[in-house]
């Protein structure tokens, strides 16, 4: 099913109000690790609104390398997540860990993401092929291509045919970034599936000096859009602070990769 043999045509994945993941636009996709509270939420909300963003991340169940880091703030994350985006006309998508989870998120979210960490969890992706809601699936730490396209076989299998796929680095010896963005995915996955696909580049590098530059790479490799976390105060950020844009550092980031002509 995710095969571009049986499948010609790009997929289109349509979302609330029109908008269009693959096909001739792009997309980016911006917004926290983790929602912290509403007024950081309402923060980011509003710096996107105003620089045409229609889709917005937030971490409300977050996976955690030590249990003793913050965990999100789980359904109430959703809620603070949801609000925030009507509030300034945006739509959401966040992670869900739990197929017990997937229910109750249908009201809060308008995009299912499943994370790296759970990209082989089966029963996750066969729940989540049970919903009628589009499902970001991010690559898989050490995933193979092939294991990735099994993966959102999984849940096109159970009749959820809304899949989107999204290359966010995979762990090598290198450690001047935090993974290594793997950009030969992207025209790989093109070729072989006809799901839209994104690059996460702010997981992908775990570097901020080097966000421009990747991105451009994957929108000229042939991404469908991109994902970028944003902040308005990164030092303070419960997770992931060191790799978040500032809001003027985010705007800086859109303009130049819109200027780069690489953005439809
Ligand atoms: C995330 O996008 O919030 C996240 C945890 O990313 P990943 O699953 O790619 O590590
Ligand atoms: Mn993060």
């Amino acid at each position: 099913l995710v095969s571009r043999k049986s499948h010609k045509e790009d997929t289109v994945i349509v979302l609330p109000g029109d908008i269009a993941i693959g096909g001739l636009s792009s997309v980016m996709v911006a917004g926290p690790c983790s929602v912290e509270s509403e007024q950081q939420t309402r923060t980011v909300a509003a710096a996107l609104q105003k620089a045409g963003i229609k889709v917005m991340r937030g971490g409300a169940f977050k996976p955690r390398t030590s249990p003793y880091d913050f965990q999100g703030l789980g359904m109430d994350g959703l809620r603070i997540l949801r609000e925030a985006a009507d509030e300034y006309g945006l739509l959401t998508i966040s992670e869900i860990v739990d197929p017990a989870h997937l229910e109750p998120a249908l009201d809060y979210v308008d995009i299912i993401q499943i994370g790296a960490r759970n990209m082989q969890n089966f029963e996750l992706l066969k729940a989540a092929g049970e919903l009628n809601k589009p499902v970001l699936l991010k690559r898989g730490l050490a995933a193979t291509m092939e294991e990735f396209l099994h993966a959102a076989e999984y849940i096109m299998s159970r009749g959820n045919t809304q899949v989107m796929l999204i290359e966010r680095g995979i762990r090598t010896y290198e450690k001047w970034t935090r993974n290594t963005l793997d950009i030969s995915a992207v025209p790989i996955l093109k070729q072989e599936s006809h799901l839209p696909v994104l690059v996460d580049v702010t997981h992908s590098t775990g570097r901020k000096d080097i966000l421009i530059p990747c991105a451009k790479a994957a929108l000229a490799a042939g991404a469908d859009g991109i994902m970028v976390e944003v902040h308005p105060d990164p030092a303070t950020a419960l997770s992931d602070a060191a790799q978040q844009l500032n809001i003027e550092e985010f705007n800086t980031f859109f303009s130049e990769v819109k200027a780069s002509g690489l953005f439809r």
